[in-house]
């Protein structure tokens, strides 16, 4: 590769803060929210020009999952009271049975309402807020992190920090720091594929149930949901396998995916497809990136096409809106402390120093193909994730939270779910806090203390 030398230059300082999060997703707002509650000066940087990260931007929704069963909830505290606010603003039922019967619950939300929602606890936490700048490089001393530079429309800024918590889903910080990182799967390196989502509005829900309880045998349906089809709250499709792969014979429809798969949301007639797959790209290169999108386009265009012409219901359904971004499930992760293994995930593990819990099934779309497995846990279990997971092996002043924990493929296929990651950012924000008000690196707090402060705000540990 050819290379350019560019000149020294001077940074202005824009900011110097206590806590300086990066990135402004599930696990970012909040780390930052947290963070301003517990009384440290927070502020929250992110690239786009809206909060929420992939379920706003990339439109994967709804979250699941906040329980282990229907009656022990195992995510609270910042995200529980999120979706109270997402209710409040009339974006969404709260949590509702899982009609395919991967979770014991989902919890749809308007996309619109969530990015309101999650503005307003932002605002209202005390938290700054930085839009519209990507965050490129970190500020060293030694190997202490100690706050980021930004490029933006002023320009590079240098923002100056305590503790920075890294929650840009790739570890962009982090690795750019120089910490340890993996990427994809311990075998060959490749990462789950890609997902270019997006909406429909016009479906005939009445149409679709009615095809259901024709074919049954082409749907995966919780049996719960297959006796209540007509007053579920939310429908889910996983299923119309056999239309799939008659479209697919026939050459109107690429073999990126085997189903057809989608979410109603709030809204009658809209839906959120989950259609499209993009495998062996990287979310970290910008030109795979880049040819990524564009894959995921053309796909949609075909899904959209095959929808409206070949599945009932779908016949005056319109799309409505492709994800402002692709959707990346997994990129790099960062080497921990601590490390989430697959067998802490299926063994429902919960240790001593256990900051945020999760309950979804480790949820595999191949890499290298168009197929999906999961593996569960026992019925009601959950696993809690330790706090070393959040800390990067050699460094100082940085915490990592969200998707690019220390975990591994396996484990990351659950833990990437976004309840998990805002009880993830929760965590790492009041550490974050608690690490300026004791004058110690995160790495030497009392996780005791840690998780006593998270159960004291509502947090599961
Ligand atoms: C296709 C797909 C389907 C999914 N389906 C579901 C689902 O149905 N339910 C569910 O609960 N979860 C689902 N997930 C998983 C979940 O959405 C993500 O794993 C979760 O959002 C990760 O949270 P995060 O905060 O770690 O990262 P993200 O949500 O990715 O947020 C990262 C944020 O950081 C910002 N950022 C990134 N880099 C920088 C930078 N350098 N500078 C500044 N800002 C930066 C981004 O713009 C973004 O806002 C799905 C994911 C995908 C891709």
């Amino acid at each position: 590769m050819d290379f350019v030398t560019e000149p020294k230059r001077r940074t202005p300082v824009a900011a110097d803060v206590d806590v300086l999060v990066c990135g402004g997703g599930p696990a970012g707002y909040c780390a930052a929210i947290a963070a301003a509650e517990e009384g440290a000066g927070a502020l929250l940087v992110e690239r786009g020009s809206f909060l929420g990260g992939s379920a706003t931007q990339a439109l994967v929704l709804p979250l699941m999952t906040f329980h282990a069963s229907p009656s022990e909830q195992i995510v609270r505290g910042v995200g529980q009271r999120l979706v109270e606010e997402v209710m409040r603003l009339g974006g969404g039922p709260g949590h509702v049975p899982d009609p395919l019967g991967c979770a014991a619950t989902i919890t749809p939300a308007d996309p619109e309402a969530l990015k309101q929602a999650v503005l307003g606890l932002t605002a209202r936490s005390g938290a700054r807020l930085l839009l519209q700048s990507s965050v490129v490089a970190p500020l060293l001393s030694g190997r202490r992190v100690c706050g980021a530079i930004v490029e933006n429309k002023s320009g590079r800024q240098a923002l100056r920090a305590k503790v920075v918590v890294d929650a840009t889903g790739d570890a962009d910080l982090a690795f750019r720091a120089k910490a340890p990182c993996v990427y994809g799967r311990e075998s060959d390196a490749l990462a789950q594929p890609m997902t270019l989502m997006f909406r429909m509005s016009g479906v005939d829900g009445a149409a679709v149930r009615a095809a259901i309880r024709e074919n049954p045998d082409d749907f995966v349906l919780s049996p719960e949901a297959r006796r209540d089809l007509d007053s579920l709250p939310i429908l889910a499709v996983s299923g119309f396998f056999s239309l799939v792969r008659k479209a697919q014979a026939e050459g109107r429809l690429g073999d990126f995916r085997d189903r057809v798969l989608y979410f109603e949301l709030p809204r009658a007639g809209e839906v959120i497809v989950n259609m499209t797959r993009v495998l062996r790209r990287s979310g970290v290169d910008a030109a795979q990136l880049t040819a990524a999108s564009l894959e995921g386009y053309e796909q949609a265009r075909q899904a959209e096409e095959f929808l409206r012409r070949d599945v009932p219901g779908f016949s005056r359904a319109r799309l409505v809106e492709l994800a402002s971004q692709i959707g990346v499930r997994e990129t790099r992760r960062i080497v921990g402390r601590a490390t989430l293994g697959t067998d802490d995930v299926l063994e429902g593990r919960l240790p001593a120093d256990g900051v945020a819990r999760g309950a979804f099934p480790i949820d595999l779309h191949s890499p290298d193909g168009s197929g999906l497995t999961l593996k569960r846990m026992k019925p009601g279990a959950s696993y809690s994730i330790p706090y070393g997971c959040l800390l990067p092996k050699n460094l100082e002043g940085l915490l990592v939270a969200g998707r690019a924990i220390s975990a591994s493929h396996e484990a990351a296929a659950s833990a990437r779910l976004s309840p998990t990651c805002m009880a993830l950012g929760e965590a790492a924000g009041v550490a974050a806090a608690l690490s300026c008000a004791r004058k110690l690196p995160p790495s030497k707090l009392k996780v005791a203390e840690l998780r006593r402060r998270l159960l004291e705000r509502g947090a599961v540990v």
